[in-house]
């Protein structure tokens, strides 16, 4: 009986050796199998990134960047492949630099090529030399301002009414009430501007002082800010609305629009990206968050829109 037991027990055992031998040639077969036929996903991923940053390379060489400059261009996120032919042909030795003037269309003369802009309910949308309003805009939620300055002289006539679209109405009252804490009375001298009273004013400046004058303070009809109906020009205090810059709490009206949406839009430093001579009663509400992000980069309009991705 012992024996017998002792015979079954080592047999038991073989088997389950057997057993365990054939698990572990199937398993190294399957495995074996894989590696061979199957990649793994992160690698296929890899490699056609690979081969299209390579393909990319070769177009960037064509169009006439050395390789190394190719290699740059193609880091940047801000690369806008259908600007490449311009991106070359201005290219001023600062690769990032040359991308962000070439998307701002600093390589451009105003006027020389226009897009339609459109609002598509996005208040940071893009007017100016480049981007004009489509004929006869006209925004449809425009609200009136109760107070607001009259400025004679200075090429402005006291406007009958102000407005601005109603979610910049909205922010600009709550700016004003901040303001009014630190004792600063913002009022507005020019909110909404129809196409014809553009056209009025910019023909009446190129009559008077030229076009180089006009064009340099004055948008062109249906490229003036004003029409989007979320520009607002302001004084305070009842000082000449030109020379706010030089009075005790203009510093706090700059360093806090940002909080409720707006913006210098024509900054002293930046008239070659703006490409409109410094106004320091300018405002643009593009909404808070964007706002931010342009006041901590100290961006323009056009600067966010040339680093943002294709
Ligand atoms: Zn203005």
């Amino acid at each position: 009986m012992a024996k017998k037991k002792k015979r079954r027990r080592v047999n038991v055992a073989r088997l389950l050796i057997l057993v365990l031998c054939f698990l572990l040639i199937i398993g190294l077969a399957v495995y074996g199998i894989k590696k061979i036929f199957f990649k793994p996903e992160e690698t296929v991923v890899q490699e056609e990134k690979n081969s299209n940053a390579d393909t990319n390379v070769e177009k960037i060489i064509e169009a006439g960047f050395n390789e190394e400059q190719a290699k740059e261009l193609i880091s940047l996120s801000n690369y806008w492949p259908d600007r490449l032919d311009r991106y070359v042909s201005y290219y001023n030795g600062d690769m990032k630099q040359s991308v962000m003037d070439v998307n701002c269309d600093m390589d451009l003369e105003p006027y020389q090529q226009t897009t339609i802009a459109k609002d598509d309910d996005d208040p940071a949308y893009l007017v100016n030399k480049f981007y004009a309003l489509e004929d006869g805009y006209v925004p449809d939620d425009l609200v009136d301002l109760d107070t607001f300055a009259c400025v004679q002289g200075q090429d402005y006539a006291c406007q009958d009414i102000i407005q601005l679209r109603k979610e910049a109405y909205d922010a600009y009252i709550e700016w004003c009430k901040a303001a009014q804490k630190e004792n600063l009375e913002i009022r507005a001298i020019s909110g909404y501007r129809t196409y014809e009273y553009q056209k009025g004013l910019w023909d009446h400046n190129a009559s008077v002082y030229g076009q180089e004058y006009a064009d340099a303070y004055y948008a062109r009809p249906g490229q003036s800010e004003h029409n989007t109906g979320l520009a607002v020009d302001i004084t305070f205090n009842g000082y000449n609305f030109n020379e706010i810059e030089n009075y005790d709490g203009y510093e706090w009206i700059l360093e806090n629009a940002h909080k409720y949406g707006f913006i210098l839009r024509y900054p002293e430093d930046k008239t070659d990206v703006t490409r409109y001579g410094y106004e320091s009663w300018h405002f643009r509400y593009v909404g808070k968050e964007v706002a931010e992000k342009i006041y901590k980069n100290n961006w323009t309009l056009e600067e966010y829109y040339g680093a943002k991705e294709a």
